[in-house]
């Protein structure tokens, strides 16, 4: 009944402790160094000896890496695409094929993208179109 022999019981300095470590890229056992207010502060991996900042065990604190981000982009490319359509919307539409000369500001469609507008012309025969999922460099004015 004295003190624990718990691997992973009460953290104290010297004590074990599961913690994520960085470096071995997996939970592992790891040596308590410092403590803060009953949690510890510093601890060390017991299999490569490095020492980190203890932040819990990984499990603890789930990450879902971009979770929130991707999706941004093509809503950012989507709107841009509507605002740019509606400023072209006298425009004819014309199909897209790689014979066709296009210039800026030309609205077209494409079999497989869609509605796109033209928004750069290169001197090495291709076209900077903007669809609705965002930008595609394409070739035109093909003889
Ligand atoms: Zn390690």
């Amino acid at each position: 009944m004295s003190a624990t022999t718990a691997l992973y019981g009460t953290p104290r300095v010297g004590g074990d402790i599961l913690a994520h470590c960085t470096r071995c890229k997996m939970e592992l056992a790891h040596v308590v160094v410092s403590m803060i207010g009953g949690t510890p502060a510093k601890v060390q991996c017991k299999t490569c000896k490095s020492e980190r900042k203890f932040r819990g065990s990984s499990s603890a604190r789930r990450v879902v890496p971009g979770r929130a981000a991707p999706s941004r982009p093509r809503a950012r490319g989507s709107a841009l695409w509507e605002e740019k359509l509606a400023a072209n919307s006298g425009k004819e539409t014309r199909a897209y094929t790689p014979r066709t000369t296009f210039q800026n500001g030309d609205v077209l469609k494409h079999v497989k993208f869609g509605i796109g507008i033209v928004e750069e012309v290169r001197a090495n025969g291709k076209i900077i179109v903007l669809f609705r999922e965002g930008e595609r460099m394409l070739v035109h004015a093909m003889s």
